[in-house]
This record gives structure tokens, sequence and C-alpha cells, in this order.
């Protein structure tokens, strides 16, 4: 589902992305860990088309989003065909976005009515039955105010879910919430996995990587340092790098 090799990606003249090589396969759960300021989130918006690779090579849902050209430069697809293709990725961000002046199912029925053009009825009965996959059927009409940050998290997952994507892509979902509220999402997370959505997760919650969590990526500085099944690297890392990390998080 997402195969990067060498990907490289500046903001300016600082390297953020130093040769990137990732991947997820469908149906797996992939948890993404490392150092603030790693890079995590710029290859999060890469793989999206949120932002531009400037090297190596990097293939979402089976297509590669750009091409090299003879001077060796990546040249990714124009922000339009990215914004079709975007349909397909769901995006779930440590703040949530919802809009504030519209009730959770507004919420979650806005992209399928004007992103997919789908009538108003159709779109709020779909928002319902996503609003009752995590748990919040009860609380369609609420405005975000309204929720707790949990719910808001969950409400944007249901979001997320409501255009059908085949790619869901997470970015520290519950680092923004009291500590009491993290389950409740990391629960419909779990659910979703179950489910067989292939998903990327950046996350320090160690413990969702261990338990649902198909690989286990470390990266730092710009570089995936390693790649591997969960219990292998929390276990028994061979790098200094990944150790020092985890024993400053665990
Ligand atoms: P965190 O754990 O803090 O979220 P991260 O691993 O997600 O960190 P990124 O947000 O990808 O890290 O940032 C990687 C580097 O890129 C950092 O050095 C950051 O300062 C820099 N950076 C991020 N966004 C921008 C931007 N819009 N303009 C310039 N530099 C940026
Ligand atoms: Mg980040």
């Amino acid at each position: 589902v997402v195969l990067a090799r060498g990907v490289r990606m500046s903001y300016g003249d600082t390297e953020v992305l130093r040769g990137v090589d990732f991947s997820v396969a469908p149906g797996e759960v992939s948890c993404v860990i490392g150092p603030s300021g790693s890079g995590k989130s710029t290859f999060l918006r890469c793989v999206n088309g949120l932002e531009p690779v400037l090297g190596g090579s990097l293939r979402v849902l089976g297509e590669e989003v750009g091409h090299t050209l003879r001077d060796g430069k990546y040249h990714p697809w124009t922000p339009k065909r990215f914004a079709e293709f975007r349909t397909k990725i769901g995006m779930v961000f440590q703040r949530f976005n919802l809009f504030a002046h519209q009730s959770a199912l507004d919420n979650v029925a806005c992209a399928p009515i004007h992103v997919a053009g789908m009538p108003g009825d159709q779109a709020r009965e779909l928002a319902m039955e996503h609003l009752a996959r995590v748990g919040l059927a009860d609380h369609a009409h609420k405005r975000p105010h309204q929720l707790s940050g949990g719910q808001q998290q969950r409400v944007a997952i249901a979001r997320a879910l409501a255009m059908s994507p085949t790619l869901m892509l997470f970015d520290e979902p519950t680092s923004a919430l009291d500590p009491e509220l993290v389950d409740e999402v990391l629960e419909v997370m779990k659910k979703l996995a179950l489910d067989g959505m292939t998903m990327v997760v950046v996350t320090h919650e160690i413990g969702f990587a261990r338990e649902v969590g198909d690989t286990l990526t470390f990266f730092d500085e710009g570089v995936v340092v390693e790649q591997g099944p969960p219990a292998d690297l929390l276990a028994a890392s061979k790098h200094p790098r990944t150790k020092a990390f985890l024993s400053s998080v665990l």
C-alpha cells in the first residue's frame, strides 16, 4: 500500500527526510515512533501529497505519486491530481480540526456531500453509521464544544472513514488528549485494525504499538533506523539510537 525508497524532502536548505525506506502491506497496522523533529509528520504529509517529495521513489495505493526526470529530481503529481487521490486516504491529526459551528453528524457528512457529491439524506445516514461505529450515535447532534476531546477525536475518525478510505494515516491522534481519554480513542483504532484497515500510526503509545501494530518503525534524523515486528524492536533492538529513545519513553 505504501512503498517508499530513499524518499527525500527539504524545507528550504534543511533536509528533513534524508532517504526514507518504509513499507506497509495491505491490512497492516504500521506504528511509527521517533524523537521530535525526526520527520514523522513530514513523511505522512508526503504520503498524501501535502508536501512534495524531492528524491527517491514513493508508491502509494499502487501508484507512483510522481516521476524522476533525467535531472535526477523527483517531480510529484500536480496538486489537482493529489487532491483527487487524497479522497482515498483518511487522515487524523493530533488536533481534531472539526468545524466548530457544525454538529458531529454534519462534520462527518460534509465530505461525502461536498467532495463525493452524495445526496444529503444519504450522506447523513452514512454519517450516522460511522458515528455508531465509533460509539457516538447518541451524540450525533452535538457540536464539538459539547463533546470531550476523546469524543471529538472519534468524530474526526468517523469523518475520515466516511469517504471509505483504503489507507488511514494517524499523526499522534492521542497526544493532545487528557490521559483518561486516550483509551477510548485507541479502542476505536484497534477495532478499525481488526476490521482489516491498513493504517500508519505515528504514536507514543508503545502499548498500542505492541498490541495492535504489525510493524514498528523507528525514525531518527530523517531516516528510518529500523522497521520490524514491535515485540522484536521493543525487546531487543540492536540499534543504540532506538534503545536510547525507547528507554526515554518506556
Ligand atoms: P514531532 O514528534 O515533534 O511531531 P516529527 O518527527 O513529526 O516531530 P516533523 O514535524 O516532520 O517532525 O519535522 C521535521 C523537521 O522539519 C523539524 O526539524 C521541523 O522543525 C522541520 N519542519 C517541519 N515543518 C516545517 C515547515 N513548515 N517549515 C520549515 N521546517 C519545518
Ligand atoms: Mg509530528
